[in-house]
């Protein structure tokens, strides 16, 4: 499509926002259907945060993605937040409404829909351990619980991290009606038997294993027990440390590809109203992950 006089607008707020995939994933997406969108890097630096969201508004922005490291900033200028926003405290897609800027969480959903169509993992009942306390690891604790984790362990490196995430987290899941376990320890854990008993599914959303970050997973693999699924929030390289290891040993493991790919999916259709095409942006998505 031709950018003309009725062209609507969406972009992304981050700092930096270069190395985003999300451009190329949306632009493929509006093409594919022939919607007169565009998606648009925006750089906005830390102290420029509020009269950039204030700017959507003003501008006639459709909406935006928010990413790392504005995605708790952006919700005081926010007018409304849905479920996963309020719970996780955390902004990673903007609509503009008519009652103003709504904020809402879709990697809360893009989590939960990538177990269900990468790993056919369906979290009711269910115990998972989850490797790091940041953003990612909130939105997980988030998501499984809203599905109905029967118990979920979170392992930080900085244990006072993972403990102050649990305290955050467990009266906000309470109040919603949740009534499963919520714990944190140390990572490596003290005793990972322990920890892994009766385990259903592992999540890393720590950077480690990520193209460019050395340090490697302080977890041995070895004692996991043999029924464990494995989601890598990490995607790229595709293939993974924790991935190769998992696949060494015969663990079903995926990596975090199907995450991103349908939280776009769900900002696209809170934007566009339209099922998102989400064949074409996994096709675009996975070649521009393996050619960099
Ligand atoms: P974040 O808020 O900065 O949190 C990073 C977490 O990783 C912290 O808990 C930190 O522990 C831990 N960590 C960092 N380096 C570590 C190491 N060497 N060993 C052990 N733990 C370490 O980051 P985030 O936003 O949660 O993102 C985490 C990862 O998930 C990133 O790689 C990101 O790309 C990925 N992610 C993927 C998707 C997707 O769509 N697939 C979505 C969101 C995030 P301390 O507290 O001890 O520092």
């Amino acid at each position: 499509m031709e950018i003309d006089g009725k062209t609507r607008v969406v972009g992304i707020i981050g700092w930096p926002v270069s190395h985003s995939l999300s451009p190329l994933m949306h632009n493929a997406a509006f093409r594919h259907l022939r919607l007169n969108y565009c998606y648009i890097p925006l750089p906005v630096a830390p102290e420029k945060i509020g009269e950039a969201v204030r700017g959507l508004e003003a501008l006639g922005f459709v909406g935006a993605n928010v990413t790392i490291p504005h995605k708790e900033a952006v919700i005081p200028y926010l007018a409304e937040l849905d479920v996963g926003a309020e719970l996780t405290g955390a902004v990673n897609t903007i609509v503009r409404t008519p009652a103003g800027l709504k904020g809402y969480n879709t990697d809360v959903d893009g989590f939960l829909r990538s177990l269900k169509e990468d790993l056919g993992f369906v979290p009711i009942g269910k115990k998972v351990v989850i490797l790091g306390a940041g953003g990612a690891a909130r939105a997980a604790v988030v998501a499984l619980a809203l599905a109905g984790a029967a118990a979920i362990v979170v392992l930080n490196r900085n244990p006072a991290r993972g403990r102050a995430l649990c305290e955050l987290l467990a009266p906000r899941l309470r109040e919603r009606g949740w009534q499963g376990e919520l714990t944190a320890f140390p990572l490596p854990p003290e005793d990972e038997e322990k920890v892994f008993q009766g385990a259903n599914l592992l999540v890393n959303a720590t950077p480690a294993g990520m193209e460019g970050f050395t340090a490697e997973l302080p977890l041995p693999l070895e004692q996991l027990p043999g029924e464990l699924v494995v989601y890598d929030m990490v995607y790229n390289p595709p293939m993974t440390p924790l991935l190769q290891e998992c696949r060494r040993r015969g663990l079903q493991a995926v990596n975090g590809l199907g995450m991103l790919l349908y939280q776009g999916a769900a900002a696209f259709t809170l934007w566009t109203g339209r099922e998102a095409p989400v064949e074409i942006m996994a096709s675009v998505l996975a070649k521009q992950v393996e050619n960099q």
